[in-house]
Protein backbone atom coordinates (compact mmCIF):
# COMPACT_ATOMS: atom_id res chain seq x y z
CA UNK A 1 0.00 0.00 0.00
CA UNK A 2 1.29 3.44 -0.87
CA UNK A 3 0.61 5.70 2.00
CA UNK A 4 1.81 9.02 0.20
CA UNK A 5 -1.43 8.93 -1.94
CA UNK A 6 -4.22 6.75 -0.07
CA UNK A 7 -3.05 8.60 3.14
CA UNK A 8 -6.78 11.03 4.34
CA UNK A 9 -5.79 13.87 5.96
CA UNK A 10 -5.82 14.32 9.20
CA UNK A 11 -7.44 16.98 11.14
CA UNK A 12 -6.25 18.26 14.52
CA UNK A 13 -6.27 21.26 17.03
CA UNK A 14 -6.03 22.86 20.70
CA UNK A 15 -8.00 22.47 23.54
CA UNK A 16 -9.68 25.70 23.49
CA UNK A 17 -10.51 25.14 19.53
CA UNK A 18 -8.89 28.46 18.35
CA UNK A 19 -6.33 26.53 16.05
CA UNK A 20 -6.96 23.72 13.40
CA UNK A 21 -4.38 22.67 11.20
CA UNK A 22 -4.63 19.60 8.52
CA UNK A 23 -1.66 16.99 8.12
CA UNK A 24 -1.75 16.55 4.48
CA UNK A 25 0.15 13.59 3.94
CA UNK A 26 0.97 10.28 6.23
CA UNK A 27 3.44 11.32 8.88
CA UNK A 28 7.41 10.03 8.33
CA UNK A 29 7.39 7.91 11.50
CA UNK A 30 5.17 7.62 14.60
CA UNK A 31 6.81 7.03 17.52
CA UNK A 32 6.58 6.82 21.36
CA UNK A 33 8.88 9.67 23.09
CA UNK A 34 9.73 8.77 26.75
CA UNK A 35 12.15 11.55 27.32
CA UNK A 36 12.01 13.87 29.82
CA UNK A 37 10.79 17.14 27.68
CA UNK A 38 7.80 14.77 26.23
CA UNK A 39 6.97 13.58 29.58
CA UNK A 40 6.32 17.52 30.52
CA UNK A 41 4.71 18.15 27.53
CA UNK A 42 2.20 15.41 27.74
CA UNK A 43 2.21 15.75 31.57
CA UNK A 44 2.63 11.60 31.07
CA UNK A 45 4.62 8.82 30.55
CA UNK A 46 5.22 9.51 27.21
CA UNK A 47 4.26 11.31 24.05
CA UNK A 48 3.36 10.01 20.83
CA UNK A 49 4.71 11.97 17.94
CA UNK A 50 4.37 12.21 14.71
CA UNK A 51 7.54 13.07 12.81
CA UNK A 52 6.62 15.27 9.10
CA UNK A 53 7.58 17.81 6.90
CA UNK A 54 6.49 20.85 8.04
CA UNK A 55 5.44 21.97 4.79
CA UNK A 56 2.53 19.03 4.79
CA UNK A 57 0.70 20.60 7.94
CA UNK A 58 -1.59 23.62 6.79
CA UNK A 59 -3.08 25.75 9.50
CA UNK A 60 -6.74 26.27 8.85
CA UNK A 61 -7.62 28.53 11.86
CA UNK A 62 -5.92 30.56 14.40
CA UNK A 63 -2.53 31.34 14.71
CA UNK A 64 -0.01 29.33 16.85
CA UNK A 65 3.18 30.90 18.56
CA UNK A 66 6.40 29.76 18.52
CA UNK A 67 7.78 28.70 22.38
CA UNK A 68 11.31 28.57 23.54
CA UNK A 69 11.29 25.53 25.52
CA UNK A 70 13.82 25.13 28.49
CA UNK A 71 15.76 22.99 27.12
CA UNK A 72 16.15 24.20 23.41
CA UNK A 73 13.28 22.22 22.14
CA UNK A 74 10.99 24.89 19.92
CA UNK A 75 7.67 24.25 19.90
CA UNK A 76 4.16 25.86 18.41
CA UNK A 77 1.72 26.45 20.79
CA UNK A 78 -2.04 27.60 20.62
CA UNK A 79 -1.01 31.18 22.38
CA UNK A 80 -4.77 31.48 23.82
CA UNK A 81 -4.47 27.64 25.99
CA UNK A 82 -1.02 26.82 25.41
CA UNK A 83 -1.30 23.25 23.77
CA UNK A 84 1.84 22.27 22.22
CA UNK A 85 0.60 21.27 19.02
CA UNK A 86 3.92 20.41 17.53
CA UNK A 87 7.49 21.14 18.32
CA UNK A 88 11.09 21.09 16.57
CA UNK A 89 13.78 18.94 17.49
CA UNK A 90 17.08 21.96 17.95
CA UNK A 91 19.26 19.07 15.24
CA UNK A 92 16.69 19.37 12.96
CA UNK A 93 15.46 23.04 12.54
CA UNK A 94 11.56 23.60 11.41
CA UNK A 95 11.95 21.13 8.54
CA UNK A 96 10.68 18.75 10.01
CA UNK A 97 7.75 18.94 12.86
CA UNK A 98 6.69 16.49 15.68
CA UNK A 99 3.07 16.30 15.88
CA UNK A 100 1.42 15.47 19.11
CA UNK A 101 -0.62 12.90 18.13
CA UNK A 102 -3.60 13.72 20.82
CA UNK A 103 -4.06 16.89 18.74
CA UNK A 104 -5.46 14.96 16.39
CA UNK A 105 -9.05 14.08 15.88
CA UNK A 106 -8.76 11.07 14.91
CA UNK A 107 -4.95 10.36 16.58
CA UNK A 108 -5.66 6.72 16.48
CA UNK A 109 -4.97 6.47 12.79
CA UNK A 110 -1.60 7.00 13.67
CA UNK A 111 0.02 3.56 15.08
CA UNK A 112 3.25 3.85 16.68
CA UNK A 113 6.22 2.48 14.55
CA UNK A 114 8.80 2.28 17.57
CA UNK A 115 10.07 3.49 20.72
CA UNK A 116 12.73 6.32 21.58
CA UNK A 117 14.44 7.44 24.92
CA UNK A 118 13.86 4.20 26.87
CA UNK A 119 16.37 4.90 29.16
CA UNK A 120 13.67 7.47 30.99
CA UNK A 121 10.68 5.54 30.30
CA UNK A 122 8.58 4.49 33.12
CA UNK A 123 9.04 1.01 34.40
CA UNK A 124 5.95 -0.05 34.80
CA UNK A 125 5.27 0.48 31.17
CA UNK A 126 5.85 -2.89 29.27
CA UNK A 127 6.61 -2.20 25.42
CA UNK A 128 5.47 -4.30 22.34
CA UNK A 129 8.58 -6.91 21.81
CA UNK A 130 7.87 -6.43 17.92
CA UNK A 131 8.92 -2.88 17.79
CA UNK A 132 12.06 -1.00 17.79
CA UNK A 133 13.08 0.71 20.96
CA UNK A 134 15.87 3.01 21.18
CA UNK A 135 17.88 4.17 24.73
CA UNK A 136 18.10 7.62 22.99
CA UNK A 137 17.14 8.70 19.15
CA UNK A 138 17.12 5.85 17.01
CA UNK A 139 18.00 6.91 13.35
CA UNK A 140 15.97 5.71 11.32
CA UNK A 141 13.69 3.52 12.98
CA UNK A 142 12.38 2.35 9.76
CA UNK A 143 14.48 2.82 6.27
CA UNK A 144 12.00 4.82 3.75
CA UNK A 145 11.93 7.59 6.65
CA UNK A 146 15.53 7.99 5.49
CA UNK A 147 15.02 9.56 2.04
CA UNK A 148 12.38 11.71 3.51
CA UNK A 149 14.37 12.81 6.41
CA UNK A 150 17.21 13.70 3.95
CA UNK A 151 15.55 15.00 1.37
CA UNK A 152 13.48 17.81 4.11
CA UNK A 153 16.42 18.70 5.59
CA UNK A 154 18.10 19.54 2.35
CA UNK A 155 18.75 23.07 1.98
CA UNK A 156 17.44 23.49 5.45
CA UNK A 157 21.38 23.96 6.91
CA UNK A 158 20.07 20.42 9.06
CA UNK A 159 22.91 17.80 8.04
CA UNK A 160 21.57 14.67 8.40
CA UNK A 161 24.51 13.16 9.76
CA UNK A 162 23.76 15.64 12.58
CA UNK A 163 21.24 13.21 13.29
CA UNK A 164 23.25 9.68 13.19
CA UNK A 165 25.43 11.11 15.52
CA UNK A 166 23.21 11.61 18.51
ZN1 LIG B 1 -6.20 26.73 22.07
ZN1 LIG C 1 10.81 13.30 23.47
Amino acid sequence: MNTETSFVPLTGGCRCGSVRFRMETAPIITHCCHCRQCQKVSGSAFRVNAMIETHHLTILEGAPRLFQRAASHEEMQCAACGAALWSYHPKLGKALAFVGVGMLDEGERLVPEAHYFTRSKHPWLILPSDLPAFESLGYPAKPEAGARITAALAGSGHAPSAVAAR
